[in-house]
């Protein structure tokens, strides 16, 4: 049965976070239209999930995202983000991309986090030590999953999975601080970070 609290053994032992891209960074919506003679396609991400991945990436952790559809609204958005690798496999097998990462990073399924929503992501998620299924999850990935976050894909829920882990870690007080003198502009008072 899934819950939403991370075992603080298993998330110490993480090094890399994988994130399936529609349904997980997106409320899986694609607005597709022409811009005269061009094609274009618009996706809708979210603020929250941004410093989320920020934070992983502060913590030491790799962050990948995994995609089974060639975008270009993906890219720049994991380009702006300093995401650590974008794989969009068109043909939308992500066992073999992974297989690959893992080998050229030289990790094992254990040292894993993957975020799904959809068929697509069982095959990384029935295999990784820590498995995670976003709220709006299809009923098989959510059956999968160790942990479903509380709100959906889009919503912040990477967010969502971002602080569950560096919590459980016992990372996250320490990454505010650290956030706040980067940005040399601390909160006063009660909302201080210890
Ligand atoms: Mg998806």
């Amino acid at each position: 049965m899934p819950s939403h609290v991370i075992d603080a053994a298993l998330a110490r032992r993480l090094k890399l976070v994988g994130l399936d891209v529609d349904g997980v960074l997106t409320d899986n919506g694609v607005y597709i239209g022409m811009v005269g003679d061009h094609p274009v396609e618009f996706k809708r991400f979210h603020i929250q999930d941004g410093i989320g991945v920020r934070m992983l990436r502060s913590a030491g952790l790799t962050v990948v995202w995994v995609s089974g559809r060639e975008s270009a609204a993906t890219a720049l958005r994991a380009r702006e983000l300093g995401v650590d690798e974008l794989i969009q496999d068109p043909t939308a097998r992500k066992l073999p991309a992974f297989e690959a990462l893992l080998a050229r990073r030289g990790l094992t399924w254990e040292d894993c986090a993957f975020v799904g929503d959809d068929l697509a992501d069982l095959p990384l998620l029935t295999r990784v030590g820590l498995p995670i299924a976003v709220a709006n999850g299809v009923a098989e990935v959510k059956a999968a999953a160790r942990v479903v976050t509380s709100v959906p894909g889009g919503q912040g829920a990477v967010r969502e999975v971002a602080e569950l882990i560096l919590q459980a870690r016992g990372e996250w007080e320490g990454l505010l601080t650290k956030y706040f003198v980067e940005r040399g502009d601390a909160p006063h008072g009660a909302h201080r970070p210890r």
